[in-house]
């Protein structure tokens, strides 16, 4: 039998990682346990950049993007610019399982969702309003606005299955309709038995121009562990674009990316091009929830 194992982006991912972990735990199957970690994190309001109080595009709605991705046959369930829905992973969890389709969007997946009786309920919170407010103020300054992330679990089970599920509310003031890559398969996340899975967070505009979670999954394939190929992933989209942005040591967040990656035998891996990022991890072999600064990489380290 094989150890499960799952991780987590950033600090708030530790939810997701203790609800995902009890549930492998149980000997429950990875999918459920991706889902699962990623709903807590959802209906968390104190998370501004996912699910209810997540935050709010250009004209003050939220519109979440999710995904799942199941690593025994590549079946792909997503949803992209959602309002209205708590829990838009649950939306992506029926388009994998309930449709002949990978993607819905917006008006379509949210009727599929009623379809299925799944819950509605607000998404703007006190807090959420006033910082979009403060964000408004800002438009026309020289700066971008900042503020995005995306819970992204990866994880493995004990019968040696993989999942990869990401969601978030995206870019700070994106214009109504942006997608990123949190629900673009390949880009933000991606899943296969055979050699692992990735998912990525930081600014998607980038991250799905290298299809970067699908990179790194290949370059576990090829052999890499899932460090080497987070490190050798993210440094290959660095350097293929340095022509025309420098991504180097980001400093501005509109150019931060971060990568996080697990191998078939429950090894967890992660890089950015930023010192900010972290992640938390739990296995069978060490049951306790860690939480992880990632390498930095770049042209200059
Ligand atoms: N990747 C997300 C997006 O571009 C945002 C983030 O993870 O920071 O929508």
């Amino acid at each position: 039998m094989v150890e499960w194992a799952i991780a987590a982006t950033w600090p708030f991912g530790r939810v997701a990682v203790e609800a995902g972990s009890q549930l492998l735990a149980e000997g429950i199957g990875v999918i459920d346990a991706v889902e699962e970690g990623i709903c807590r994190v959802e209906v968390d309001p104190a998370v501004d950049s996912v699910g209810v109080g997540g935050i709010p595009n250009l004209v003050g709605d939220v519109e979440l993007d999710a995904a799942l991705m199941r690593g025994s046959d590549l079946a792909v369930g997503a949803v992209a610019s959602v309002t209205g829905f708590p829990n838009p992973v649950k939306i992506a969890r029926l388009v994998l399982e309930k449709t002949p389709h990978h993607v819905l969007v917006g008006q379509g997946a949210e009727r599929f969702a009623d379809s299925h009786g799944l819950a509605r309920g607000p998404l703007l919170t006190g807090s959420s309003i006033e910082a979009w407010n403060k964000r408004c103020q800002g438009i026309g300054n020289s700066s971008s606005p900042t503020g995005h992330d995306t819970v992204g679990v990866v994880a493995l089970d004990s019968a040696g299955k993989i999942a990869a599920g990401t969601s978030t509310s995206g870019m700070a003031l994106k214009l109504p309709g942006r997608v990123g890559d949190s629900p673009l398969v390949g880009a933000g996340f991606y899943a296969d038995d055979v050699s692992g899975a990735a998912v990525a967070t930081g600014c998607g505009e980038y991250i799905m121009r290298g299809c970067l979670s699908f990179r790194i999954v290949e370059l576990m394939a090829a052999g890499a562990t899932a460090q080497e190929a987070c490190e050798e992933g993210l440094l290959g989209l660095i350097k293929r674009l340095r022509n025309s942005v420098t991504l180097d040591d980001a400093q501005e967040d509109g150019k931060k990316m971060a990568v996080l990656a697990i191998d078939k035998n429950g090894c967890v891996g992660a890089a950015a091009n930023h010192g900010d990022f972290q992640f938390a991890r739990t296995s069978a072999g060490d049951p306790v929830i860690h939480l992880v600064r990632a390498a930095k990489v770049g042209l200059g380290r």
